[in-house]
């Protein structure tokens, strides 16, 4: 089989790319590792609403854009697909051993982020509803990239142990570039200052994992309360509103255990951990969801590697280093948001990226 691009990744970059050269009527393929599209974009519908045609479904990765993040607003415009602001009104609440819980008012501090109506997933099937079908193929991994002469030779692995090779003018590696050099073999391998630079390239969230739980009815709001809240006793250190604006109602956590810790509890546990904090900071009704999800990335291998298991505390300076540019006569090119040159790590850069390696002029 040939192809003159060859998409390695069906996450936003990955797709955000082939919906480009989709529309420029260049030849390409997409290959996803996983049998789903989206990547670290992952929504969950409640399993009574899943498959209908109101979806709503709940982040579980990504959540949030803000307001100059103008790649995002625009295509969500272009695909149709509504946003609405997060839900902040009112007091957030605090929590630690010594004085418990406590309510504070932050008017203006939290920055405006905005949220995709339905979930994030819903961008990512309006991208795929634009590429033909026959470009996406699902749980077709990656395993290998040999040079050879003008192009190259990609070896794919099918989920049923099928193995083909996959001849490309160029790929688009549109997956993390530490996670690359883990898991694709490069033939001849990159000089040992590259490779060991991609490796250093942190996965932004790898090593995160978020609960939501979801309501009937956003009952902290009666209460004056915003559902954000703060706490240095966990599970979740950061919570905030999930609620969907014409949906059923939830909060979310961003786990506050590091996630090697993580890997010695019982997930089951922590789901009771997170409803026994949630009853705590918003009161006895929140002791009673009608669903609770889970989701660690650090235990998902087609994101995280072991090198993510380290925590990060700043958000990193992404970009690729001059060295990683021009790989193999501009053959293989990273374009994952961690290639980005600006708003690396967030869905902003994951665009960024795949309009470079797409050559859209940038705007
Ligand atoms: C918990 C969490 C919260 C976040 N919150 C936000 C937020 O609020 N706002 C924001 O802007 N960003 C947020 N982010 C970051 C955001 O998710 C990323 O910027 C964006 O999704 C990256 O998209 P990508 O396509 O570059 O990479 P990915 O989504 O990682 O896509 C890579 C794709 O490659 C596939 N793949 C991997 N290996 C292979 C292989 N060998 N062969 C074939 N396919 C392969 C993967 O399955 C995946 O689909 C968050 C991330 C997480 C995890």
């Amino acid at each position: 089989m040939k192809t003159e691009t060859l998409i390695i990744g069906g996450g936003l970059s990955g797709l955000y790319a082939a919906y480009l050269l989709s529309r420029q009527e260049r030849d390409f393929l997409l290959i996803e590792g996983r049998n789903r599209l989206g990547g670290r974009i992952l929504s969950e519908a409640l399993p009574s609403t899943a498959g209908s045609n109101t979806f709503t479904a709940f982040d579980l990765g990504p959540t949030w854009y803000w307001p100059d993040h103008q790649r995002m607003s625009r295509l969500l415009d272009e695909l149709g697909i509504e946003n609405f602001r997060q839900y902040t009104n009112g007091a957030s609440r605090y929590e630690d051993p010594q004085r418990g819980v406590e309510s504070f008012s932050n008017p203006g501090q939290m920055p405006p982020s905005f949220r995709v109506a339905g979930g994030m997933a819903r961008l990512i099937d309006r991208l795929a509803e634009h590429i033909p079908t026959e470009r996406l193929r699902l749980s077709n991994r990656a395993a290998g990239i040999t040079l050879q002469g003008g192009h190259l030779e990609v070896a794919v692995r099918g989920a049923a142990g099928t193995e083909q090779n996959i001849r490309a003018d160029r790929v688009l590696m549109a997956l993390p570039p530490r996670l690359a050099m883990r898991s694709i073999s490069l033939e001849p391998a990159l000089p040992v200052p590259v490779h060991q630079a991609l490796l250093a390239i942190p996965t932004w969230m790898a090593g995160h994992a978020k609960v939501v739980a979801v309501y009937d009815r956003p009952f902290w709001r009666d209460q004056g309360l915003s559902g954000h809240a703060f706490s240095h006793i966990g599970p979740a250190m950061e919570i905030h509103d999930a609620s969907q604006p014409d949906g059923p109602a939830a909060l979310f956590g961003f786990l506050g255990v590091p996630a090697q810790e993580r890997r010695k509890i019982d997930p089951a546990a922590v789901r009771a951990a997170a409803i026994a904090q949630f009853e705590r900071l918003f009161g006895p009704e929140a002791a009673q969801p009608t669903a609770i999800f889970l989701k660690d990335w650090i235990d998902d291998p087609l994101t995280a590697t072991e090198d993510d298991l380290a925590p990060l505390y700043n958000h990193p300076e992404y970009g690729l280093p001059a060295a990683a540019q021009h790989l193999w006569d501009g053959r293989l090119i990273f374009c994952a948001t961690e290639a980005a040159s600006s708003y690396g790590g967030y869905l902003e850069g994951a665009l960024v990226a795949a309009e470079a390696a797409t050559g859209k002029p940038s705007t």
